[in-house]
């Protein structure tokens, strides 16, 4: 088995971006902006078609809770089916059965939709910025210089991955990147997802590095037969104990995964990538 490398392919959350980005930037604000941005947008069509999908979700809603809102709702509102409903409920009339959702933590794709709606012109306005680990941005563009083909897979959707690296806080790193994969590709636990995307890249798995901080992943992974790398970031670690994955006549680390705690740590033995 060789132990070149000629892709990488990164986690974002725990590996090249703090948890709290997204779990205590990303949502609140998301949270915090649909209501004003419905009224802002309420013209727009594509932002009807999803007011019009969350209408007809809650007014199907059995939750008890929900259907409460859903009747002080319509006490505000003449209730009329259809399309003349969107105008009734437009703007942010449909705001309390969001922030239903996202209390419940519903997956709800029209309110994955508008989220990312949200998040596209706070990126936009520079009221986010894609706050990546200090040494990513280096790193990433000293990998993809090496002629490493770069690839994210992450459970935030495709669109949500690009605005985070096209508005980092070194500019837009979207360039350096040659894939992207989100759940279409399947679940990160799921073996035949990294079979599926190496397949994707048209790669053998031996050739894919795979980092993240979850060792159900890396698991998954390593059965594929990619290999591996945990991201530790809380782990102290002395900085001379570098992690050297290339080198086939380095012994492998006695026990557990590769990890390291700063991608800076990875010395890559990078081989072009011949399609
Ligand atoms: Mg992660």
């Amino acid at each position: 088995m060789t132990q070149t490398i000629s892709h990488v392919l990164l986690d974002i959350e725990g590996t090249t971006c703090p948890v709290s980005f997204v779990s205590g930037t990303l949502f609140p604000y998301a949270a915090r902006e649909l209501g004003p941005y419905l009224e802002r947008h309420h013209h727009n069509e594509i932002v009807q078609s999803h007011v019009l999908a969350v209408i007809e979700a809650w007014r199907q809603e059995s939750d008890p809770q929900a259907r409460e809102l859903w009747n002080q709702a319509r006490e505000r509102v003449s209730d009329e089916a259809g399309a003349s409903a969107t105008n009734q409920f437009r703007g942010s009339a449909i705001e309390p059965y969001l922030q239903w959702l996202i209390a419940a933590d519903r997956k709800f794709t029209p309110l994955k939709e508008l989220q990312g709606m949200v998040w596209a012109e706070g990126y936009a306005r520079g009221e986010l910025v894609g706050d990546l680990f200090e040494e990513v941005p280096d790193i990433l563009r000293d990998w993809h210089q090496q002629g490493l083909v770069l690839a994210v897979y992450s459970s935030g959707s495709i669109a949500a991955q690009k605005l985070l690296y096209g508005h980092s806080q070194a500019g837009d790193l979207g360039p350096l990147f040659s894939h992207w994969f989100d759940t279409h590709s399947g679940g990160k636990h799921e073996v035949d997802s990294y079979k599926r995307i190496c397949a994707t890249m048209g790669v053998e798995p031996q050739q894919v590095l795979f980092i993240s901080d979850s060792e159900a992943e890396l698991q998954a992974a390593a059965t594929a037969q990619l290999q591996v790398v945990l991201s530790d970031r809380d782990h102290t670690q002395p900085p001379e104990q570098q992690t050297r994955i290339q080198d086939s006549t380095t012994p492998p680390v006695p026990k557990g995964r590769h990890s390291i705690t700063n991608l800076g740590q990875l010395k890559l033995n990078a081989a072009p990538f011949k399609n």
